[in-house]
């Protein structure tokens, strides 16, 4: 791993004299190099729309396009059918509320979700409830960050349309055991929607393995660009998929009025799609694939999660929110509190020392309200964060003479 970071030219500069310490990987990644080369190549070279250029030069893009999207087929183990790009995991929540849930769910039918959900995998079920008539369930969380998955036969009844949650919380850390969830929700005919993403940039996806029927994540959290993600549709429900938006792009035939659309995955890319995230996204898929194994890459990030732990375990004053000895063996990040520091105090501090953590509600305002902790100091590894690293954080925490 340690050998990765040279693959990151952002690692080359200094902040207040001091090497950058990049821990800010659950709202972003940063980028390789052969990421950013390929979109820098893509506009310099090869730019171009697609789907339409009947010129050589035009079908490169639309090859690069749709090659991209059969390296995420296969680092998800999809069909090549079952991917869409969206620009990101918030869109693509946003896309299923408003298609396949309003198609399908009715007045008093329920959506069950977890305490843990970001902002974008709640707000859009809660529109729904107020236009549709839904109701919104929620698996609680117990005082370690876990959910409570004793509820789940009495949360998961006939009314139950719709499973939707985070498989990796954002804001505690904590891995959701969804494979039990997912098999409770299809005994009752649900549908099951998983936010992958916090999962998908840190371990093997298997879609068929898990077994769900929509998954979403972004694929900026994972080397790529922004305004690109994904969202897996299983072929079976491609039928009962309307279309998300309309226009160029997605059409079979159309007369003044009336149109047919195309088979999937184009019917549901109306419009230019974002080709040159796209392709950046397939090389970041290639970066994976030529230099990451998911076991050490966890391995990794679970031994900072460790290191990092034990760090602050000793402080009275600091509470560890999220499943402490889940996160030393498996997590890839951790959230803090510190009593009597507001936790953007603790971040200004740790940027004085050229580090970057995150602070506050982390999108995740009920869970937030409901561990009463209104802000948390959040530290997120990813493959290029070292020991050292951790050790020059913990550095920086002894300064703030915490008693
Ligand atoms: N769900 C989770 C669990 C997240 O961590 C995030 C990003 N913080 C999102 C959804 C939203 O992702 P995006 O902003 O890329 O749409």
């Amino acid at each position: 791993m340690k050998t990765l970071r040279k693959d990151f030219p952002i690692f080359k500069q200094k902040i207040n004299g001091h090497p950058l310490i990049y821990f800010d990987n659950a709202a972003t990644s940063q980028k390789p190099q052969t990421v950013i080369d390929a979109l820098s190549r893509f506009y310099l070279e090869q730019n171009n729309n697609i789907h339409r250029s009947v010129y050589a030069f035009g079908e490169q893009a639309t090859t690069l396009y749709e090659d991209a999207r059969a390296s995420v087929a296969d680092f998800i183990n999809a069909q090549t059918d079952e991917v869409v790009f969206t620009k990101g995991t918030t869109e693509g929540i946003n896309f299923i509320a408003s298609t396949w849930a309003t198609q399908h769910l009715k007045k008093g039918d329920e959506i069950l979700l977890t305490e843990m959900e970001h902002h974008s995998n709640l707000v859009p079920w809660q529109q729904l409830a107020h236009t549709h008539g839904v109701q919104l369930k929620f698996i609680p969380v117990l005082p370690d960050g876990t959910l409570d998955l004793k509820k789940l036969p009495q949360l998961i009844t006939k009314k139950t349309k719709l499973v939707a949650v985070v498989h990796v919380s954002n804001a505690l850390g904590t891995r959701n055991d969804i494979e039990t969830i997912i098999q409770a929700a299809q005994a009752a005919g649900a549908r099951v929607l998983i936010d992958a993403a916090q999962s998908a940039p840190h371990q093997k996806i298997d879609v068929k393995k898990i077994k769900c029927d929509f998954l979403v994540f972004s694929g900026h959290k994972m080397l790529g660009p922004t305004g690109i993600g994904v969202l897996f549709i299983k072929k079976e429900l491609h039928d009962q998929v309307n279309p998300y938006q309309f226009g160029g792009g997605m059409i079979y035939e159309a007369d003044f009025h009336h149109a047919t659309f195309l088979d999937a995955p184009h019917k549901f890319e109306a419009g230019t799609p974002p080709i040159a995230q796209a392709i950046g996204l397939g090389a970041a898929i290639d970066y994976f694939n030529k230099h990451i194994s998911f076991d050490e890459l966890q391995k990794h990030e679970a031994a900072l999660c460790a290191q990092l732990i034990n760090g602050l375990v000793p402080y009275k004053k600091i509470t560890i929110l999220g499943p402490i000895e889940q996160l030393k063996k498996s997590g890839h990040l951790m959230s803090f509190a510190i009593d009597g520091i507001h936790a953007h105090d603790v971040a200004a501090h740790l940027s004085n020392y050229g580090i970057c953590v995150r602070a506050g509600h982390h999108c995740a305002q009920p869970l937030a309200k409901k561990l009463d902790v209104t802000a948390s100091v959040r530290v997120s590894f990813y493959l290029y964060n070292s020991e050292q690293e951790v050790e020059k954080l913990l550095e920086a925490i002894t300064l703030l003479h915490i008693k």
